[in-house]
């Protein structure tokens, strides 16, 4: 992989490709200033360094945006598939042409390692492929009505102006997952990324522009909550999709509640990863380890709670404790490295208070990782950590962590199983480990989340549709689902007879 050199204070070059350390608004095709000018610095969280300097918007920014992508909507509406399939191609085809070089930048921004980054690069241009694919299929239907005469068909139109508002941990797959569909459908869109990590959203607002998309069709505000709170409370926007905390979640459906504006809400996670005694073992063990320190724990997915039937759980945990200590740590820009540092202080911070509270067994710790955690002093790492047994009705069991913190539980039979795997406020994913067949499905039907995965976990698909029940969230992204999301039904209906209806009565 080439490398990254800091030529002089905060500018980098990459090769051959200078990344200057301040970034501006992106709002109408033009980089504007904050109109108060102020910034805030973006940290490296392997080194704590700060490495860009991003905008704070004001209000007044923020609802530039928002007029921006309004006045854009009237052209953009009516660019017609064809023409938004060929932009979102151009676009991912230059993505592609840059995907290492974002892909090194989001490693540096919020630590994930660059073997994650790369693959998740990979999977946005395909999302952006699969959507371009739509653009010309987004149909209506056409209805027979009682009336022979009456004839009828509806339409599904864009909503007008989205807000996208991301968080830290993957902030270009999650903003795909929004962006893609939000376009091909015929929206304009605010983006809000996360203070914590918005270099790639910015960089990919410069994709964007070299693409060719029309002036104000995407645009990009920074800055901390109060950009996201002047964005979400207004009625000028039609839409809110959102990823990140639960508690967030609700303070944005209540504040775009109030404007009757609609929400797509992607939240937070405690997820049931579940080994039954007849799994493949190994596999297993494999899967068991991608859901919780895959991203260093730090995604809304991870399968933080791991159930295990007693008959197997001392030998399963064994082997998992001696899989789990051998995962180097280590620079996240170096291939080998298997986990990086969490993204960013309060993180590093709330995870740490979190297992010091944790009264019960640690397994897996600190001091399973001092020779490692020695070399790696500056930077905020969370090592493997396995608690275990948990009782799954106590806090740590119920809570999110969005770290590599493991809840090891075991559990007596297939409803003892599912019992437990429901036992949560949240509803986002489960896994499913057996090698009988019905048992899987059996528990499958019985789950209340959005994905189940059957022997595998964490796996992706721009195809298959995504998105929680209960309080992780409701709505959907990928898949023909998220183009429901940014469209609306309009119903036509057309008289096709000269009669004179009765003024005085409804028709049918
Ligand atoms: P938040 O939910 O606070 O932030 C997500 C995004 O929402 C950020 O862009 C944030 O801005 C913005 N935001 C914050 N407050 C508001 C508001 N009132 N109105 C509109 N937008 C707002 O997540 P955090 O990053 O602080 O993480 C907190 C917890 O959320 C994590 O510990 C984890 O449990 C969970 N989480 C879940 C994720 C998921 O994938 N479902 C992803 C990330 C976090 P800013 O941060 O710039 O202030």
């Amino acid at each position: 992989m080439a490398k990254i050199f800091n030529i002089f204070g905060n500018v980098y070059v990459f090769k051959g490709v200078i990344i200057i350390d301040t970034y501006n608004l992106f709002i109408n095709g033009e980089w504007r200033k904050g109109k108060k000018e102020e910034y805030f610095p973006s940290v490296n969280p392997f080194n704590q360094k700060e490495w860009a300097k991003i905008t704070q918007a004001s209000a007044e920014d923020v609802q530039d945006a928002i007029e921006a992508a309004d006045k854009a909507f009237e052209l953009w509406r009516n660019v017609n598939g064809k023409e938004r399939a060929k932009l979102l191609n151009t676009f991912a085809n230059l993505l592609e042409e840059n995907s290492e070089r974002l892909a090194t930048l989001e490693s540096l921004d919020n630590g994930k390692v660059i073997r994650e980054t790369l693959t998740q690069m990979k999977f946005a241009v395909r999302n952006y492929r699969f959507f371009a694919g739509y653009t010309d299929k987004i149909y209506g239907k056409t209805i027979p009505l009682d009336n022979n005469d009456l004839f009828n068909y509806t339409k599904r139109e864009p909503l007008g102006v989205v807000a996208l508002i991301t968080s830290w941990n993957s902030p270009i797959s999650i903003l795909t997952n929004k962006l893609a569909p939000a376009l091909a459908t015929g929206n304009t869109v605010v983006i809000k990324p996360s203070e914590q990590a918005s270099v790639t959203t910015l960089e990919l607002a410069k994709i964007i522009d070299e693409a060719g998309f029309p002036s104000g069709v995407v645009n990009v505000v920074t800055g901390d909550y109060r950009v996201g709170n002047e964005l979400t409370q207004t009625d000028r926007i039609q839409k809110v999709s959102f990823t990140g905390g639960t508690e967030t979640g609700k303070i944005i459906a209540k504040n775009s509640g109030a404007n009757l504006i609609k929400n797509t809400l992607e939240l937070g996670g405690k997820s049931p990863n579940i080994i039954f005694e007849d799994a493949n073992l190994n596999a297993a063990l494999a899967g068991a380890m991608a859901g919780i320190f895959g991203a260093s724990g730090q995604t809304c997915i991870a399968g933080s709670r791991l159930l295990v039937q007693e008959s197997i759980y001392e030998s399963f945990l064994d082997q998992l404790v001696a899989k789990a200590s051998n995962i180097k740590l280590g620079n996240p820009l170096e291939k080998e490295t298997e986990m990086g540092p969490v993204a960013n202080e309060k993180q590093f911070k709330i995870i740490q208070n979190l297992i010091k509270e944790y009264g019960g067994k640690v397994v897996l710790g600190y001091k399973d990782f001092e020779d490692q955690l020695g070399q790696l002093k500056k930077g905020y790492f969370i090592p493997p950590t396995i608690l275990a047994p948990v009782d799954n009705e106590s806090t740590i069991a119920q809570n999110e962590i969005f770290g590599p913190v493991l809840c090891v539980i075991p559990f007596k039979d297939e409803n003892d199983a599912v019992q437990k795997a429901n036992q949560t406020k949240f509803g986002l994913a489960a896994g499913i480990w057996t090698e009988n067949v019905k048992k899987a499905h059996r528990v499958a039907n019985r789950i209340q989340a959005g994905t189940i995965w059957v022997n595998t976990y964490r796996t992706t698909a721009a195809q298959a549709p995504f998105g929680g029940f209960k309080s992780s969230g409701y709505g959907k992204e990928r898949g023909v689902e998220a183009l429901y999301e940014y469209t609306q039904v309009k119903n036509v209906m057309v008289n096709l007879s000269d009669d004179q209806r009765d003024p005085f009565s409804i028709q049918n």
